[in-house]
C-alpha cells in the first residue's frame, strides 16, 4: 500500500465543490463546513478535519481502512477505541459500489439519488452515539442506505442488541442485505439482532422500540415526532435538520421525558422525504 497523501485545503475545497455541490442535487454527507461558513469558529475543529482531507491511493481493504481508521483518529475524529475498531473490523470496501474508493474521506453516490456518507460523517456520528451503544442497548437507523453504519452500530451493541435499519427505496435495503451478508456483523442479522426494513422511516419503526440510539442519515425540515416518541427516556437521537443550510442535531431526552438540543456542526445531506420525491430529484 501506498502512503496516503494529504491534500492541501484548497485543492480538497475545490475537490468538495464539485463533488458535492453538482448543479442538480447534492449529495453531501459531509460537514458542509469543508466548503460554507468558513468564519465559524465553532467548526474550527472540524474544519482543520477538513482542510486536512484524507485521501489513500490504495484500495486494498485491510490496510485501505485501517490507515483511514488511524487518519481519522489521527485528525481528531476518532477518539474513542470502540469507534476505532468497529470501523476497523466493518470494511467499508464491502458497502461502495465496485469501483469505488471505499476509504477516502467523501461521500460515495450510491444510486437511487443517495450517498454512502464519508467516513468522517460516520465516525462522527458515532462517537456522538457511542453512550448509546453498549452491550445490549437498542438502535434504529434511518436512511440505512448501504447498510455501513446500521452494521457498525449492531456491532456495538452485539448479540444482545437490537439494532433496525430502515430506508424507503427496497433495492436499497435488498443491497444493505447483501453487504450485511458478506460483512463480519452478517450472524447478527441472521441471529435476528439485526434486520434492515423498507419502509418511511419519518415513521421510526416502532416494532422494537424505544431505542437508545436514533440516528437520521437523511436531512429533515422538522423532527418527525414518531421519532421523538420511540426515543428511551435517557436515549440521543442523532439528525441533521434543515435543507439547504443544515445542522447536525443532538437531541437527548432525559429521563423525564424532557427534551435538551445542541447543533454539533453544519453539514449536507439529502433530504428526509418521500420516495417520489426522492427518485424524481430534488
Ligand atoms: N447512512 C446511509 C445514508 C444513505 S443516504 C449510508 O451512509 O449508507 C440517505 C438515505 O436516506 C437514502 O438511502 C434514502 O433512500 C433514505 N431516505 C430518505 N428519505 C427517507 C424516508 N422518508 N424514509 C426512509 N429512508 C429515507
Amino acid at each position: 500500500m501506498r502512503a496516503p497523501v494529504l491534500i492541501c485545503p484548497t485543492i480538497t475545497l475545490r475537490a468538495y465543490g464539485r463533488l458535492c455541490c453538482a448543479p442538480r442535487r447534492l449529495h453531501c454527507h459531509g460537514s458542509s463546513s469543508q466548503f460554507l461558513n468558513l468564519n465559524l469558529s465553532r467548526f474550527s475543529r472540524r474544519l482543520l478535519t477538513s482542510f486536512f482531507h484524507m485521501e489513500f491511493q490504495s484500495g486494498a481493504g485491510s490496510s485501505g481502512k485501517k490507515t483511514m481508521v488511524e487518519n481519522l483518529k489521527r485528525y481528531g475524529v476518532i477518539s474513542s477505541k470502540r469507534v476505532a475498531q468497529v470501523m476497523e473490523d466493518l470494511d467499508r470496501g464491502l458497502f461502495v459500489p465496485a469501483g469505488s474508493s471505499a476509504y477516502v474521506d467523501t461521500p460515495v453516490p450510491i444510486g437511487y439519488n443517495a450517498t454512502i456518507s464519508a467516513p468522517h460523517m460516520h465516525a462522527t456520528c458515532l462517537q456522538l452515539l457511542e453512550d448509546k451503544l453498549q452491550p445490549g442497548m437498542r438502535a434504529l437507523d434511518v436512511g440505512s442506505g448501504t447498510g455501513y453504519l446500521t452494521g457498525c452500530f449492531a456491532l456495538m451493541v452485539g448479540a444482545e442488541g437490537r439494532v433496525v435499519g430502515v430506508d424507503h427505496i427496497p433495492e436499497l435495503v435488498d443491497m444493505s442485505i447483501k453487504n450485511i451478508e458478506k460483512s463480519v456483523a452478517a450472524s447478527l442479522l441472521k441471529k435476528g439482532s439485526l434486520s434492515l426494513h423498507v419502509g418511511d422511516g419519518r415513521k421510526g419503526w416502532q416494532e422494537f422500540g424505544p431505542y437508545d440510539a436514533i440516528h437520521v442519515g437523511a436531512a429533515a425540515s422538522e423532527i418527525p415526532q414518531p421519532l421523538l416518541d420511540q426515543l428511551k427516556p435517557g436515549g440521543r437521537m442523532v439528525i441533521p435538520l434543515g435543507t439547504y443550510f443544515q445542522d447536525l442535531k443532538v437531541i437527548d431526552k432525559s429521563e423525564d421525558g424532557s427534551i435538551k438540543a445542541h447543533t454539533e456542526t453544519s453539514v449536507r445531506y439529502v433530504p428526509l422525504t418521500s420516495r417520489d420525491e426522492q427518485l424524481g430529484g430534488f
